[in-house]
């Protein structure tokens, strides 16, 4: 039965139709895989976020085997009633020390971390400077927390401290925050210059590594890691649902700061906490960061070869430096029509319009991991080569 009150929606979708805009989910029916079968059809994978192979690392799924047979499957209550089960706390223990930091706290992805830290910790009397390409969970964080936002241009640093110095009366705390790596992009922060700016202007200083851990940094320790800034940043975020493999957000802070979020970060007080499975693999994957480096070697070496090769086919990979790499299209419908088109050929990589990114620079996104061939990456590159040929985007 048609619903008049529901109407507007399938208008809205309908529009989306009309503008090729609408997407359908890629069903995924094998493990998360360089090579992977999506929708029936074998393709190389170029749109996982499993930079080291981890989904799948044998470690890692014994130990969500042996969580389950020995804690269950559900931790059954929020941290704060009676779901903190001390799995919980050993994975809290192993990321702090990991990143050299005095405490962290786990939430249930790198979405709640973001919007229940920035929400939790400000209000309405605080200013949030934030650059303009940061991550929608920063943007819902700062919206919920209600204080002011200023945001400046991508990595402008001039405007950025023409921001800070506008605020120099200012009487409520500043918060400036930033993702370490931008997940359309693939360009990495000016943290040593935010960093100096936060503390010129007496800023509270955050970053978003979701895209940087185990990714950038001595073992995969981030973006402040990567740049030397231990005890500058105040407050490191990263995912678990990335690099590492499973699921899950955390933050690094002091302990105070942690303990602070224990009292007053709404997804940590009000949604269950991860099931023990999820914890044990999270433990396990943080061994594997110290005692395998050559998956974070391999990871750098097969993104040098392939962003090399984009480019050497004529590809615009726009500011990447990291192991996404976007091939810039411009037009929406374009890149739908490539990555469908793409996918067709035993290729996936996403097509990336407006919203996710700004009118007019929409793109499809590649990302390489560790555990892709010489040989599918050669084999996508020619396959991207025809098609993008075909379309007249090269
Ligand atoms: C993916 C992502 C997140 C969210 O992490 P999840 O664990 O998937 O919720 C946050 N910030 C950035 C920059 C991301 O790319």
């Amino acid at each position: 039965m048609p619903k008049a009150q529901l109407q507007y929606l399938t208008d809205e979708l309908n529009n989306l139709r009309e503008q090729k805009l609408y997407q359908k989910l890629r069903i995924l029916q094998t493990e998360q895989l360089p090579v992977s079968t999506f929708d029936g059809r074998e393709v190389i994978n170029l749109s996982s976020n499993n930079y080291l192979g981890l989904t799948t690392h044998p470690r890692l799924r014994q130990r969500a085997i042996e969580a389950t047979e020995k804690y269950g499957v559900g931790s059954g209550a929020v941290r704060t009633i009676a779901g903190t089960m001390s799995i919980h706390m050993e994975l809290e223990e192993k990321i702090a020390t990991f990143k050299h930091v005095e405490a962290s706290v786990v939430f249930q992805s790198g979405f709640t971390a973001n919007a229940g830290t920035v929400s939790a910790i400000l209000g309405k009397e605080d200013v949030i400077i934030s650059d303009a390409l940061n991550h929608a969970s920063i943007i819902d964080g700062c919206r919920l927390s209600r204080a002011e936002i200023k945001v400046f241009p991508h990595k402008d640093m001039t405007a950025c401290e023409d921001v800070l110095k506008s605020l120099e009366n200012h009487k409520g705390h500043k918060l400036l925050i930033t993702d370490g790596v931008f997940s359309m992009d693939g360009d990495i922060a000016p943290l040593p210059q935010l960093v100096e700016l936060a503390e010129k202007y007496g800023c509270i200083m955050m970053i978003d590594d979701a895209h940087s851990s185990g990714v950038l940094g001595r073992n995969g320790r981030g973006t402040v890691d990567h740049f030397q800034l231990h005890g500058r940043v105040d407050i490191q975020v990263g995912t678990l649902s990335k690099a590492i493999g499973a699921l899950g957000g955390y933050v690094c802070a002091t302990r105070d700061t942690i303990d602070f979020l224990y009292h007053r970060a709404r997804p940590f007080l009000f949604s269950t906490s991860h099931p023990p499975s999820v914890a044990a693999s999270c433990i396990a994957a943080f061994e594997v960061l110290d005692e395998e480096p050559q998956l974070i070697e391999k990871l750098w070496s097969n993104t040098r070869f392939f962003k090399a090769g984009l480019q050497k086919l004529g590809f615009d990979t726009g500011m990447s430096e990291t192991p996404i790499t976007p091939v810039m299209v411009g037009d929406a419908a374009l890149a739908h029509e490539f990555s469908r088109q793409l996918f067709q050929n035993g290729v996936f990589a996403m097509g990336i319009g407006f919203p996710t990114v700004p009118k007019g620079k929409a793109r499809i996104r590649t990302i390489v991991t560790a555990t892709h061939t010489e040989d599918e990456l050669k084999k996508a590159l020619d396959i991207m080569s025809a098609v993008a040929r075909q379309l007249s985007i090269i």
